[in-house]
């Protein structure tokens, strides 16, 4: 059979194949050693031995990874990828001892982003965003979701998801959207918060549903999330602003237990959310039901590590109870400004303890799972989508291991190779 590209004799090709895992079956990379793939325009033709895939298909370019590792592109499920402007003073600000909500209580933080963003158009967005997409690209991440949510008005707000749907075709990076109007309560609603979750639920996610009809009416809609936290949204404004998005037909997220524990996973549960994102704070029987439920427990190990802060997601306790745990970056201005998956993968290994596998698993078929794209990426098997990554490590377990520099040498996206450090093709 004839296939497009052909790479081959890999020492370890991590297919992570078989669909999310959770609980005890989590990190099962279902490694194929001496392993090729054989691809045939956007998809993988063929999963195998070097020396059956080379027997079985014959194609125009072949490409050696002798003594490097292949798997499936990183899958960032969480990230606000569209800003304008940066906080690297509030950074120095923070380490000086001011905390998060210190700063934000104080009209600093995110309504510093606000304004920048409020104030660009859709080009200055487009032009401050894809410098990090092409980094995300470099260090292996072939899908991201992006959230809106710097916008926090109706205007606004459509303004960057347009944005996120014009930045797909500049990048080879794919990006599923989020709207996230309820991302914080803005300043000139300070004094009456109630007023602009009725704004959320009322006027801006019906604008964003009939927004995204009347120009993607082929393509499904946006994820909602909602920021469920102290000084961000209640229980009760979050429930308000996911029951009306749900209504809606939107497919849900939360940030949930990122600080204090207000009851958002439970929430999460309830609603049949496709993921519940930073999970710090959460207590054993949301745990308990979010193991039982199919919402994904999606890890931010970013996120504390950029604020200094001692608690991190309790992994184990997530997998003892069967849930389905994915990483993501959290890629934002003010606690994580980081494109790296690798990062997160090395970070989660650390702080969650978790193995190599366990985070590899995590930021691949389980963060797929988190945006609901699985089915198509994630993982190498035939029929599925040709995101590959060419590692320059012989065995996986260096991911993890190593941080702070990129491993990545080759990314394959939709079958085309879209960043090569290497000449051997
Ligand atoms: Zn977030």
């Amino acid at each position: 059979m004839r296939a497009d590209l052909i790479i081959h004799s890999s020492p370890q090709l991590l297919t992570i194949k078989g669909g999310r895992q959770r609980g005890e079956s989590f990190g099962e990379l279902n490694i194929i050693e001496d392993g090729a793939l054989a691809i045939g325009g956007e998809n993988i033709i063929g999963v195998g031995k070097s020396q059956l895939i080379r027997q079985q298909f014959k194609a125009q370019h072949e490409i050696n990874a002798r003594g490097k590792i292949l798997m499936p592109g990183f899958v960032d499920p969480h990230t606000h990828l569209v800003w304008v402007g940066d906080r690297a003073a509030e950074f120095e600000q923070r380490i000086a001892g001011a905390s998060y909500m210190q700063i934000m209580k104080a009209g600093g933080g995110i309504m510093g982003t606000v304004m920048k963003t409020r104030a660009a158009s859709i080009e200055e967005m487009i032009a401050s965003a894809q410098p990090r997409m092409d980094r995300m690209l470099r260090y292996g991440t072939t899908t991201a979701e992006a959230k809106s949510g710097y916008g926090l008005d109706t205007t606004s707000e459509l303004k960057i998801l347009e944005t996120i749907m014009r930045l797909q075709n500049e990048s080879a990076l794919e990006l599923t959207p989020t709207f996230l109007g309820a991302h914080a309560i803005p300043s000139e609603f300070s004094d009456d918060p109630q007023a602009y979750a009725d704004l959320v639920s009322q006027e801006m996610l019906p604008a964003v549903h009939a927004w995204w009809l009347q120009n993607f009416p082929e393509e499904a809609l946006p994820f909602n999330d909602v920021f469920c936290e102290e000084g961000a949204f209640t229980l009760a404004q979050s429930k308000q602003i996911m029951d009306a998005a749900m209504h809606l037909g939107f497919p849900l997220k939360i940030h949930a237990d990122e600080f204090a524990a207000l009851g958002g996973t439970r929430l999460a549960v309830d609603l049949a959310a496709v993921s519940a994102d930073h999970l710090v704070s959460t207590p054993a029987d949301e745990i308990r039901a979010l193991g039982k439920s199919g919402t994904i427990a999606v890890s931010l190990p970013c996120t504390p590590f950029g604020l200094s802060a001692e608690a991190y997601t309790p992994a184990s306790a997530i997998l003892e109870a069967g849930g389905c745990l994915a990483i993501a970056t959290d890629l934002n201005p003010g606690t994580a400004w980081c494109e790296s998956m690798q990062f997160s993968i090395a970070l989660a290994c650390r702080y969650l303890r978790i193995t190599p596998a366990q985070a590899i698993v995590a930021a691949t078929i389980n963060a797929a799972a988190a945006i609901s794209h699985d089915d198509r990426i994630g993982s190498m098997e035939e029929g599925k989508q040709a995101d590959v990554l060419i590692l320059d490590i012989d065995d996986y377990r260096h991911l993890g291991y190593r941080f702070g520099t990129n491993l990545v040498t080759t990314v394959i996206k939709k079958g085309k190779v879209v960043i090569s450090d290497d000449e051997h093709h």
